[in-house]
């Protein structure tokens, strides 16, 4: 016999089943993934759709502008200070009360204060 059947064999029964058990582990993590990706996926698509159901309700009613939405975008995305189509929420602190608000926003929770864009630092 070659050395291949030595080798197996020294490997023993516990080392083998180690490694089949693993395999089946990792296998089956690999189709939760795949199955939690579709479903994130599957929200995400929803999620578009209805974006661009209530961008389209407010644009008919109100008379808006596709350059409306774009201009508000760029500034929603501007409030962390960086243009990468991302709200990166950052601590900011308010100028008028000093209490510590989300840059997401676009005033104070705590008083209401309009914040300068970009709030931070
Ligand atoms: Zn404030």
């Amino acid at each position: 016999m070659g050395g291949l059947g030595f080798f197996l064999n020294g490997m023993g029964p516990d080392l083998a089943g180690g490694q089949i058990q693993a395999v089946r582990q990792a296998s089956q993590a690999q189709a939760e993934t795949k199955s939690e990706v579709n479903e994130l996926q599957r929200q995400v698509e929803r999620l578009a759709l209805l974006n661009q159901a209530m961008w389209e309700v407010l644009r008919d009613r109100l008379g808006l502008s596709d350059a409306d939405l774009e201009a508000m975008a760029h500034a929603v995305d501007m409030r962390d200070g960086t243009a990468d189509d991302r709200m990166t929420a950052q601590a900011v602190r308010c100028p008028s009360c000093s209490r510590v608000n989300n840059s997401r926003h676009a005033k104070c929770l705590y008083c209401g204060q309009l914040f300068e864009k970009p709030l931070f630092g």
